[in-house]
């Protein structure tokens, strides 16, 4: 079977930060190359990945923070003027985001005719599973939106509907946690093993995490969008994984880094 690998594109938290970029990897999985999240410079990153703009089968954003989505229409210029591309991309996304980004992609003179293929922006369902290619996706709502819908995003008519990412494909298994509530938002993809799990880690403790993570069936965790204070102290989190039974488990990613899974 080929080797499934992601790549982690930006690791860091929503801060603008000189030494990591924002949300973004590219996940190669059962032939289809996924692009989770595109926090800027993610098309600056794709190209030093070497990753083939026209061969992203689709791309699939968490919610629309800038820090996992700013970096969006320079990604589609990437497969116009760099892979010339003719196939059209497939987005998922939130859908209270899509009226607003067919808008973004039009306005920033990003049209069809020119470009000569369709962004195709499609709506998620909290739970349906949908498919790129071999690989079955399923979204599943999060709560790290919940504080500031009743704040403001009622008031302005905005869902603020964020979620996390599963996807399975010959057998395994790897999720995506996008931005969370809480720790406790991971339970809907723990209930069955997962090859990896990649989950950020600014909006909660590590120890909560690391507590929610205790006796599930993951192989693997891979940290990432760590904020700011844990960033700096990222070399205590190994031994205080070992309290939790996750040390052999644990991967801090970093820009640039590769997972097998
Ligand atoms: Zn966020």
């Amino acid at each position: 079977m080929p080797t499934d690998i992601i790549t982690f594109l930006g690791t860091s938290d929503a801060v603008p930060s000189w030494e990591r970029s924002h949300a973004s990897l590219v996940a190669h999985m059962a032939g289809q190359t996924i692009l989770l999240d595109c926090g800027e410079p993610c098309a600056k990153n794709l190209a030093f990945e070497c990753v083939n703009f026209g061969g992203i089968d689709a791309i699939l954003l968490s919610h629309l923070h800038p820090d996992h989505v700013a970096g969006l229409p320079q990604v589609i210029i990437g497969m116009w003027l760099e892979a010339k591309r003719t196939r059209d991309i497939p987005v998922f996304m939130p859908a209270e985001g899509i009226e607003t980004f067919r808008k973004l992609i039009l306005t920033t003179y990003l049209f069809p005719e020119l470009i000569k293929f369709n962004v195709d922006f499609r709506p998620l369902s909290d739970g349906r599973t949908f498919a790129v290619g071999l690989v079955q996706v399923t979204p599943h709502r999060t709560t790290h939106l919940d504080s500031i819908r009743r704040i403001a995003g009622d008031k302005h008519g905005i869902a603020c509907e964020p979620f996390l990412y599963e996807l399975a494909a010959n057998g395994k298994r790897i999720a995506y946690s996008g931005d969370l509530g809480e720790a406790g938002d991971l339970l809907s993809v723990l209930d069955r093993p997962l090859d990896l799990l990649v989950t950020e880690c600014a909006h909660f403790s590590p120890q909560s995490l690391f507590e929610t993570l205790r006796d599930k069936p993951v192989t693997r965790v891979a940290l990432t969008h760590l904020h700011r204070q844990l960033w700096a102290k990222k070399e205590d989190l190994p031994a205080m994984a070992k309290d939790y039974g996750l040390a052999d488990k644990l991967v801090i990613a970093r820009d640039g880094m590769k997972v097998e899974f």
